[in-house]
Formats: structure tokens, C-alpha cells, sequence
């Protein structure tokens, strides 16, 4: 006797599609089967004409609890998250009043997201400036990762200079927790941003000149060259330019232990688009230019970019808002959490006409994989936590912001169109969300420790 019962679905695998039978017992996948037979479960739901993806995972997530929930809190973006498709989010140390940069910080964001969560959760450990000897204990209470910053970032963190990104790889290394890297060189931009805003120059124009590709690719070729150096694990976050991907190619193809993410405006969105609507699409790296956005599609394709994130940056509507008259005011960040599975879906099946398999790589494998989730999270295999995503591949969809469910529903993507959506999002073999009702109450989501595996 099966508790939950899943036919007639297409089920996409890291290799492609099979229509097949998903039983769940237990909170884990126990068969996966091409014909239904004469199954009994408690509950069974008719897949037919629907796409069944393993549980997404977003490995870089900002929910802001604790210390700024007025940005974004716990109960909000993570029922965003059910929404979306997404089964385990990895959520990042800022903003965080205070940071996970020691193990008992630590512990007490995980009980936080226990208490309140509605999906499952893995957490980044924070390094910063004051708390290298604090590695090794946040290894210990089972970070996912460790975040460093090489660009500017905001007053409640710190960023690293190489010196100390060095001592840091070098401990890492003996751990095997691999590091995670925001990729910009400061020094360039700070020239930039410093004379522009000396001379009075505060539009979009001003600020994307700020950001040149040159910073991404500095950064990136010295985190490459402490990792050859150090034999550490280091994830490139966010990358948004072709330039930037090629280095990483080189890296892995050189048998680097080097993986890295793209999110889904740096695949949809030019800065075309950033100059025409304003503040909401600026984000850190920027937007690029129509002819990178295109190109940055090839390292997706051909493996180099390792995983779809959001990198859910949410704000206050204010914070954007005082941008339109100056950019240099306007919050650095772009909400994404609940709408990154349904635009890539559609680009990706819709507009490409690509193998949804493909999806389940980067949203949901590869994340599991490179964060040590693996193998509970990120398949669908024997085994495996029931995390299960049904979609319907061709309801259309228009997002509005009466459509999120973010603390505050302001986002880019607002006025994106496409079709395929998420109808259920089932975590554990429990129906979390089923059309637009949330099944579960706050505290449903577990912490999952990668030291646990
Ligand atoms: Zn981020």
C-alpha cells in the first residue's frame, strides 16, 4: 500500500522524458515504473498530459529573516517558493541581522526557517572579514556553502580581499565544503561608480558602465587561480556574461573543481530593457547587452553553467522607486524566487524546444549535487525525498504582481509571458501546493544537512 500514487504523468529525468507511475511511502520515492499495474496507495493523482519534474532547487536565495523582513521573510518567500516549484531553496547569510557567520548564528537561522518555512531548506554559512576562524564550526553545523563577496556589498556584510578569500580556500579545501564567490573585482568598480557619481552622473547608462565585464572576469580568473592553487571546490555565483562562462569552461575542462550559476534575467533581459523600465531590473553583475544575453544561452546548453538560480534579491517598493530619479539609489536586486522555473520552463520548452530534461538538470540535479544534497534531493530515483513538481506544459500564464506571494509582490518579471505552469508542488510525498492553496502550515520545510547525506 502506497501512501500517494502519481500516473500517467510524463516523468523527466536528467536524461530525458518516460511516461511512467511514481508511488511514494514513507516520504520517498519507493516505484518508478512505465505501466500503472494494479497499485493501491491512499491517495492517487491522474498525471495524464502533465510534465512531472523532480523538486527544484534554488541554490541562491535572499529571504532576509532575520533582521530585514521587510524586504522578505520566511512565511513569504518560501510559500513564493512552493509556488514555483521550488522544493528546497539554499538561502544566503544576508541580510541578516545577525549572519550566519558563526555556529551559533547559524543555529539559530535554522531554528527560525524550522519554525516557519513551508519548503525545505539548506543554509549558506557566511565569510566575511572577521570570522575566518569560525569555518570550520560552520562546516560543522552543515553549511551548504560559504559566501564570499569580492564586489561591493551591502553595510550588514563584508567583502574579502584575496589575502583572506586565500586562507579561507585553503581551509575549505581540507573540509571539502566548497566556497561560493559574488564575482566582481571592487577596485574596478569602484573607480567607475566614484568618478560618474563626482560628476553628477546618475543614470542607468552610468551605473552599467560601472559594472564592466572586465570586473566579472578579473574575479573569476583569480578565484580560479586560488582554487588551482589551494585544490578547493569554489562556485562561481551568478555569471552574466559569455566572456565570463568561457573562463569557467576553460577551468573545468583544465579538471578544476570549479561549478557555477546563471539566473534567468541574465537569459531573458537586456540592458535595453534596464534602460526602457528603470530600477526593477537592476541587479549585480548587470543585465547585458542583447547579443551576451544570446550567447550566455551556449554555456547552458553545453554544461559550463552548472545550475539555474534566482538570486532573490526582494526589496521594499521604495527602495526601487528612489532610483528612477538617481540609480545609484535603487536597491541592487531582482525578485525571482517564485517565477524562475515557470520563465525558464517556457523559454527553454516553449521557445527552444528543448528537452525539459535539461530543466531538471540545472534547477534541480545539478544544485543537488554541487551543494551535497545529493542523492536526497535533486531525482527522480528510488530512495530519493518524494520532491515532486507537476506541470501543466501548456496553461498560459501573464505574471502579475497580484500573482506573487513575496512580502512585497514587486518584481522585473512583472508583465513576462508564457505558458506552463506549476499545479502541484509535493515535498516529502505531502501536497504542499495545489493550485493556488497552500496544504501545508508554516514549519512544514525541514533544514537538510549536506553532512547528512
Ligand atoms: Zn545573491
Amino acid at each position: 500500500m502506497f501512501d500517494l500514487i502519481i500516473k500517467g504523468g510524463c516523468l523527466v529525468g536528467i536524461d530525458g522524458t518516460t511516461l511512467g507511475t511514481i508511488g511514494i511511502k514513507s516520504n520517498k520515492i519507493v516505484l518508478i515504473s512505465k505501466d500503472e499495474g494494479n497499485l493501491s496507495a491512499k491517495e492517487v493523482i491522474d498525471a495524464s498530459g502533465k510534465l512531472i519534474f523532480p523538486g527544484m532547487i534554488d541554490c541562491h536565495v535572499h529571504l532576509n529573516e532575520p533582521g530585514f523582513e521587510w524586504r522578505e521573510d520566511i512565511l513569504h518567500g518560501t510559500r513564493s517558493a512552493a509556488a514555483g516549484g521550488i522544493t528546497t531553496i539554499i538561502d544566503m547569510p544576508l541580510q541578516n541581522t545577525p549572519s550566519p557567520i558563526t555556529a551559533e548564528n547559524f543555529r539559530a537561522k535554522a531554528r527560525l526557517l524550522n519554525d516557519k518555512a513551508y519548503v525545505d531548506f539548506a543554509l549558506w554559512g557566511g565569510f566575511i572579514d572577521n570570522n575566518l576562524g569560525h569555518l570550520n564550526d560552520l562546516y560543522g553545523q552543515g553549511a551548504a556553502s560559504l559566501k564570499v563577496f569580492l564586489g561591493p556589498v551591502s553595510s550588514d556584510y563584508s567583502p574579502l580581499d584575496l589575502g583572506l578569500l586565500r586562507a579561507g580556500l585553503q581551509q575549505a579545501a581540507k573540509l571539502g565544503i566548497r566556497i561560493g564567490i559574488h564575482c566582481e573585482d571592487i577596485s574596478i568598480i569602484r573607480q567607475e561608480e566614484s568618478n560618474a557619481q563626482k560628476e553628477g552622473r546618475n543614470n542607468i547608462a552610468d551605473y552599467l558602465n560601472s559594472r564592466p565585464v572586465i570586473a566579472e572576469i578579473l574575479a573569476v580568473t583569480n578565484v580560479i587561480e586560488l582554487a588551482k592553487e589551494t585544490k578547493a571546490k569554489v562556485h562561481i555565483c551568478h555569471v552574466s556574461h559569455p566572456d565570463v562562462a568561457e573562463v569557467i569552461k576553460k577551468a573545468k575542462a583544465a579538471g578544476l573543481d570549479v561549478t557555477a550559476e546563471t539566473c534567468s534575467h541574465y537569459l531573458i533581459f537586456n540592458d535595453d530593457i534596464f534602460k526602457e523600465k528603470g530600477p526593477l531590473f537592476k541587479c549585480a553583475p548587470p543585465i547585458r547587452s542583447e547579443k551576451e544575453r544570446e550567447q550566455l544561452w551556449a554555456y547552458v546548453l553545453d554544461g559550463t553553467l552548472d545550475c539555474l538560480a534566482s538570486d532573490h534579491s526582494p526589496c521594499a517598493p521604495a527602495e526601487k522607486e528612489k532610483g528612477l530619479s538617481d540609480i545609484w539609489q535603487a536597491w541592487t536586486g531582482i525578485s525571482g524566487l517564485q517565477t524562475t522555473f515557470q520563465i525558464m520552463f517556457n523559454e527553454m520548452y516553449h521557445k527552444r524546444k528543448l528537452n525539459p530534461a535539461l530543466l531538471a538538470k540545472v534547477l534541480s540535479y545539478n544544485p543537488s549535487r554541487v551543494f551535497g544534497l545529493y542523492p536526497r534531493k535533486g531525482a527522480l530515483r528510488l530512495g530519493s525525498d518524494a520532491d515532486l513538481v507537476i506541470v501543466n506544459p501548456e496553461t498560459p500564464w501573464n505574471v502579475e504582481s497580484g500573482d506573487l506571494f513575496y512580502k512585497n509582490p514587486i518584481s522585473a518579471f512583472v508583465g513576462t509571458q508564457g505558458k506552463g505552469i506549476v499545479e502541484k508542488t509535493i515535498i516529502r510525498g505531502e501536497i504542499v501546493f495545489d493550485q493556488g492553496i497552500f496544504k501545508v502550515n508554516e514549519g512544514f520545510g525541514i533544514f537538510i544537512n549536506p553532512r547528512m547525506m
